[in-house]
C-alpha cells in the first residue's frame, strides 16, 4: 500500500475500540498536541455515523502506518481523560476475551467500564464541586433561564455543591460550563489523593485444621505467579475460611484481591463474612448499585484505594494496579457465564486475568463443574480437597424414596411427612425444595385431555393463584385469565396437576397447621427487603418448615435445619442437555448441604420416580466425587465437553424452515473450509422450538483442537453475519452451557 500521497495533517492517528456491534476498532487523527498527550487506554468522544459515542484507545499508530483508503480519517471529538483509566492489563484481557467469545472489542470494553464513565462523563465526576465566586452577577446571566436558575442554587451553598447532586436536580454540565466562561462561578476538585488504610484484623481467625492449613499453605507458595487450584471441599467444610487466611497474608503485602460470587443479593452473608474480617477499604462491584456507587467502588479498585474487591461476574474486567490474588467462590454456578450479548465466562477470563497479572487463583466449590474436575485431575489445577466439615458438624445421611410405590399425600410421601413431623416436635427446622414456583405447572381438561398452553411458546402456561388468579407463560411472560369451562369441550373439569411451590405450601399448611411455612421463591421475594425479613426469621431458631426454590439452594447458613427434602428432581433427569445430570446432582448437593450445619445431624430426603437413574448410585450411595469422576468418564466416551470443545450458533426467525435452509447452508460453508476438523451437529430445532412467537434452531460444532476451531469459527461467523437475513437473529456462544 502506498502512503506517499498522505496529508501530513493525517499523520496523527490512534486506534479506538468504539461501543457498536462491529468486530474491528476505528482509527481517528489528532492533532500532534493530542497526540503526544494521549494514553492508551484514555476515553475519547468520537463520531460515528451521525452519533457521537465514548470509545477507549487501544493503540497510538505510528505515523508511519499505512491509511486504508477505503476510509475516510475523521478526528476525535474530544479527548475525555487526560490519562489511562483502563490499565494494560484489562485492555489485553478484554482484547483477548473479544476474539476468544467472537464479539465486537467496543462492547467488550464497554462491560469494563462504569455506566457514567461510559456514558463520558469526566473521570473525576465525584469529586467536582461547583462555587460561586461573584455573588452579585445576576447581570452575567439574565439572557438565560437556565443560567438563572443554576446560579440560583449555587448562591445558596456558598460551601459548594457536587456536580452530580446538581445534575441530578436538572441541572446540566453543560449550563455550569457556560457559566464559567462568564468567570462567576468554579469547579473545584475534592482532594482525591488518598493513600490505602493499614490492614487491620477486624475479627482473629479461627484455628485452621489440619486440611485447612495444607490447602492454605499450598495456595500461598503460588505468590507472584500463575497458579490455579480447586478447593474442592464439602458444603461447610471451610472454605471461606481457607479464602480469608489465604487473603490475609496478600493483604499484608499490600496487594488487591478480587472476590468473585454468583449473586450478591442471594448471599449476603458471605459479603459480611469478609467484611467483619477485615478493617480495609471493601469495594462491592454488583449491578444492585446506583451509577454513582458503582463509579465510586470502581475507581477504589482502579486507584489502588479498595483493598479487596467483591463482586460478581463483571467485577472481572475492573482495573487494579496491585492485584494479587482472585477468589471465584461456588465456581459451578451457573450465574458466572453470561447468557445474553457478550457470553463470557467468568470462570475462564478469570484464569486468563490470572495469567496476565501472574498472580494464584482459587476456584471453590463443594459441587466442582466437570470442567474445573476434568482440569484438576490432568494437573491444570492443583486440586485441594476438604474432606471433613469444619467446627465438627457431620454431613448429613442421604435417603431416597420411591414415589412409585410410596403412599402419600399431595405428593409427599408418608414416610417424610412423618419425618417432618419428628423434626418439628423436635423444634428443629426443615428445609422443603421444589424448583417450581406458581401453582401448578399445568392445567388440563379432564374430560377432553385440553391443556392450557402458551399461545407464543412450546410451553405449557404455569396456575398462579396469588394475587389473583391467573396463567401465566414462565418463558415469554405472557399472562392469561384462567377459563371457567374448558374452551375445547366447554365442560368445568379443567384441573390443575403437578405441584409448584404456591400449591405446596398449601398442603404443607393443611398437614402441619401448628407451625408456620415459609416459602422462599421469586415471587415471595419480589418485594425489596422482603427476603431479608424471612431470612431473618430463619435464623430465629424457633421450629417452622421453609419451602422454596433454587434460591435456597445458594451457599446459605442455615443453623437450625435439620431435615432436607427434595420433592421432586426428575425434571433434571430427563432433560435432553448432556450437562442436566451435572446440574441436578450440584443442585441435589449444595440443598443437601443445608442440612445439619449446627450441632445437631442432619438427614435428607430426595423423592424420585427413578431410584434406579445412574445419578444416584454414585451421588446417593457414595459422593460428589464419585459421580464426577463417572460423569467425567461418560463424557469421555461421549467426546463431550471438557473432553472435547464446543461452539454453539443460535438461530432465531419467524420461520423455522427459513432457519433450517440457513443453518443447512452455513454448515455446508464451514465444511468446505475445516473438512473433518469440526463435528457438526445439525441443525436441529433448539429444545423448545418456539419461544415468544419466534422459531430457534441451532448447530453444535465440537472439536478436540480447540485453536483450529476457533480459528476457523471466527472467519465463518463473519460469514454468517454477512449472508444472514435481516429478519434473521444469530447468535454465536463459545463454550456453551446450556443447549437451549
Ligand atoms: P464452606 O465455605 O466450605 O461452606 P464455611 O467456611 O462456611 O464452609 O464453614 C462452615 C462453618 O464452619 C462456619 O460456621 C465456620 O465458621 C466454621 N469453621 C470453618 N473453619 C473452622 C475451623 N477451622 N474451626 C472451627 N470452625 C470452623
Ligand atoms: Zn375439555
Ligand atoms: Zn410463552
Amino acid at each position: 500500500m502506498t502512503n506517499t500521497c498522505l496529508n501530513s495533517s493525517d499523520l496523527y492517528r490512534i486506534r479506538v475500540a468504539v461501543p457498536v456491534h462491529v468486530y474491528d476498532c476505528f482509527d481517528y487523527k489528532v492533532s500532534q498536541v493530542e497526540y503526544d498527550q494521549i494514553q492508551v487506554g484514555a476515553r475519547v468522544a468520537v463520531p460515528f455515523g451521525r452519533q457521537h459515542l465514548t470509545g477507549v484507545v487501544t493503540e497510538k499508530l505510528s505515523p508511519d502506518t499505512p491509511i486504508d483508503p477505503r476510509f475516510q480519517l475523521k478526528a476525535i471529538t474530544e479527548l475525555l481523560d487526560d490519562h489511562a483509566i483502563i490499565d494494560d492489563k484489562v485492555l489485553k484481557l478484554a482484547g483477548w476475551a473479544a476474539q476468544y467469545y467472537q464479539f465486537p472489542i467496543g462492547e467488550v470494553m464497554h462491560t469494563a467500564l462504569p455506566t457514567l464513565l461510559r456514558q463520558g462523563k469526566p473521570y473525576n465526576l465525584l469529586a467536582r464541586t461547583w462555587k460561586v465566586l461573584d455573588e452579585h452577577a445576576e447581570a452575567k446571566v439574565k439572557r438565560s433561564e437556565k443560567q438563572q436558575e443554576a446560579y440560583k442554587v449555587l448562591k445558596l451553598h456558598p460551601h459548594g455543591t457536587l456536580e452530580t447532586i446538581l445534575n441530578l436536580s436538572g441541572i446540566e454540565t453543560a449550563t455550569l460550563k457556560a457559566i464559567e466562561k462568564k468567570g462567576i462561578i468554579r469547579c473545584e476538585l475534592e482532594n482525591q489523593n488518598f493513600s490505602p488504610e493499614p490492614l487491620q484484623l477486624a475479627q482473629m481467625p479461627l484455628t485452621a485444621n489440619d486440611e485447612q492449613k495444607k490447602a492454605i499453605q499450598t495456595i500461598l507458595k503460588a505468590q507472584n505467579k500463575y497458579q490455579g487450584f480447586l478447593l474442592d471441599g464439602l458444603t461447610g467444610s471451610g472454605k471461606t475460611e481457607v479464602y480469608l487466611q489465604v487473603m490475609h497474608e496478600v493483604l499484608k503485602q499490600g496487594k488487591q484481591v478480587l472476590v468473585l460470587v454468583p449473586e450478591i443479593g442471594l448471599t449476603p452473608q458471605t459479603v459480611s463474612r469478609f467484611q467483619s474480617r477485615f478493617h480495609c477499604n471493601i469495594a462491592l462491584l454488583h449491578s444492585g448499585l446506583n451509577d454513582s456507587k458503582r463509579l465510586q467502588a470502581w475507581q477504589h479498585a482502579q486507584t489502588g484505594k479498595a483493598s479487596i474487591i467483591l463482586g460478581t461476574r463483571s467485577a472481572l474486567f475492573t482495573p487494579m494496579p496491585k492485584l494479587g490474588l482472585i477468589i471465584l467462590d461456588e465456581e459451578h454456578d451457573l450465574s458466572f457465564k453470561q447468557h445474553e450479548g457478550f457470553r463470557y465466562h467468568a470462570r475462564d477470563v478469570a484464569m486468563y486475568r490470572a495469567h496476565l497479572e501472574q498472580c494464584p487463583i482459587v476456584l471453590g466449590s463443594a459441587t466442582p463443574s466437570i470442567d474445573s474436575f476434568s482440569l484438576a485431575q490432568q494437573g491444570k489445577l492443583t486440586h485441594l480437597q476438604l474432606n471433613h466439615r469444619a467446627g465438627g458438624a457431620l454431613m448429613p445421611k442421604m435417603h431416597l424414596i420411591d414415589l412409585k410405590i410410596a403412599k402419600k399425600q399431595h405428593g409427599i410421601s408418608d414416610t417424610l411427612i412423618k419425618e417432618i413431623q419428628i423434626r418439628l416436635d423436635k423444634k428443629e427446622q426443615v428445609l422443603i425444595f421444589l424448583n417450581r414456583r406458581g401453582y401448578a405447572p399445568v392445567l388440563i381438561c379432564e374430560s377432553c385431555a385440553w391443556q392450557a398452553n402458551c399461545p407464543h411458546c412450546d410451553a405449557h402456561f404455569t396456575l398462579h393463584k396469588k394475587p389473583y388468579e391467573h396463567l401465566h407463560c414462565h418463558h415469554c411472560g405472557t399472562i392469561n385469565r384462567v377459563p371457567d369451562a374448558c374452551p375445547q369441550c366447554n365442560q368445568q373439569t379443567l384441573k390443575p396437576i403437578g405441584m409448584g411451590t404456591a400449591k405446596v405450601e398449601e398442603s404443607l399448611n393443611e398437614l402441619f397447621p401448628d407451625h408456620p411455612v415459609l416459602r422462599v421463591d421469586r415471587d415471595s421475594t419480589s418485594r425489596v427487603g422482603s427476603w431479608q425479613k424471612i431470612y431473618d426469621q430463619i435464623h430465629q431458631s424457633e421450629p417452622m418448615i421453609l419451602l422454596g426454590t433454587q434460591m435456597l439452594a445458594k451457599g446459605h447458613h442455615f443453623p437450625y435445619v435439620t431435615l432436607v427434602a427434595i420433592l421432586d428432581i426428575d425434571s433434571g433427569l430427563l432433560s435432553v442437555d448432556f450437562r442436566a445430570t451435572e446440574r441436578t446432582a450440584q443442585l441435589i448437593i449444595q440443598v443437601a448441604g443445608r442440612a445439619g450445619r449446627g450441632d445437631k445431624k442432619g438427614e435428607v430426603y430426595v423423592q424420585t420416580l427413578r431410584p434406579d437413574h445412574p445419578l444416584f448410585n454414585t451421588l446417593i450411595h457414595k459422593d460428589y466425587r464419585a459421580f464426577a469422576k463417572a460423569t467425567l468418564a461418560d463424557r469421555q466416551l461421549a467426546l463431550m465437553p471438557p473432553c472435547r470443545y464446543a461452539v454453539l450458533l443460535r438461530c432465531e426467525s419467524k420461520n423455522q424452515e427459513d432457519n433450517q435452509r440457513f443453518l443447512t447452508e452455513m454448515t455446508q460453508l464451514l465444511r468446505q473450509h475445516a473438512g473433518d476438523l469440526i463435528d457438526i451437529w445439525g441443525p436441529i430445532p433448539a429444545p423448545m422450538e418456539r419461544k415468544a412467537g419466534r422459531y430457534q434452531a441451532h448447530v453444535v460444532l465440537l472439536s478436540q483442537d480447540r485453536a483450529k476451531m476457533h480459528f476457523y469459527v471466527r472467519e465463518w461467523w463473519q460469514q454468517v453475519l454477512h449472508y444472514k437475513p435481516s429478519s434473521m437473529k444469530v447468535s454465536i456462544d463459545v463454550d456453551p452451557q446450556e443447549l437451549s
